[in-house]
């Protein structure tokens, strides 16, 4: 018997809508798992020991392709390689950051990405540790490669809403990213220090912002994003609050799309999901 967005609701997830699945509510945590094959076990609440059967059903649903949606990821990727499909090689260093390495007679870049390296050669990318990188990665990734940006991070930070064309995404930053984070780490403010240090994060001690946290990541050389984080306050009836601040450059270097990606990679590494 396939299983509905109502029936996961209803009859396997705890709805509570804490937001650790990285969705912002339990139905559409559901939703994703019956559209886009969201693994059950994201939920980290559900009933472990209801779990592989439930997955299980609609495992074989998702093979009879009923109520998937058309593979968004797998279109997105295509397009994605295709814009960087001219790109050179030597290039990138100078317009991306990285290096370039012999290896097999074949050149390759080796570009740091958080904490890892990722490996680009004109066919591929993937990682020099060899864990995956999800589609959407890969997706923002050959963006980057293909938006032919060369400015370095003037250090003038702008809020998603300063950059030009972003009204129709504020509303999936918001529900996608910073939604999550702030359910994951409200009064919890050290665990997000940890979380971001363990992902390369940087404190930085600067409170003209009036921030509880602010942390700098350089997921990629060209491209810095700060997270600024305020705790709750039950004193002052006041709830905790994240902010992605980016470099004013960054379009030179992401689509607009792949900026809300690589925020929603940021936020799934800092609340230890999987991609
Ligand atoms: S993790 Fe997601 S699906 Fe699970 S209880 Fe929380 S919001 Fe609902």
């Amino acid at each position: 018997m396939p299983l509905s967005v109502p029936d996961i609701y209803q009859k396997l997830l705890p709805k509570t809508n804490c937001g650790d699945c990285g969705h912002s509510t339990c139905l559409a945590f559901a939703s994703m798992v019956v559209s886009e094959k969201i693994p059950l076990a994201n939920c980290p609440h559900i009933d472990r020991a209801r779990l592989p059967s439930a997955q299980q059903q609609i495992d074989a649903q998702h093979a009879a392709g009923k109520w998937t949606r058309r593979d968004m990821a797998a279109d997105a990727l295509q397009w994605a390689k295709e814009r960087a499909a001219s790109m050179d090689l030597a290039d990138l260093p100078e317009r991306i950051g990285g290096r370039l390495v012999e290896n097999k007679g074949q050149q390759r870049l080796e570009l740091p990405y958080f904490t890892a390296t990722i490996v680009i050669t004109p066919d591929a990318i993937s990682r020099k540790d060899g864990e995956p990188l999800n589609r959407w990665e890969q997706v923002f990734i050959y963006n980057h490669l293909a938006q032919g940006g060369r400015r370095h991070p003037t250090g003038n930070w702008k809020g998603l809403v300063e950059l030009p064309n972003t009204v129709s995404k504020m509303k999936s930053m918001r529900s996608n990213v910073e939604v999550p984070l702030i359910h994951h780490f409200a009064g919890r403010s050290s665990e997000l220090i940890a979380a971001g240090r363990s992902i390369g994060g940087e404190v930085i001690q600067d409170t003209d912002a009036g921030a509880d946290v602010r942390l700098l990541f350089r997921p990629l050389p060209r491209i810095p994003v700060m997270v600024q984080f305020w705790d709750a306050d039950s004193q002052e009836a006041f709830g905790a609050e994240v902010k992605f601040l980016f470099d004013e450059t960054i379009t030179e270097h992401l689509d607009i799309e792949s900026i809300l990606f690589l925020s929603e990679r940021l936020m799934q590494l800092l609340c230890d999901k999987k991609g």
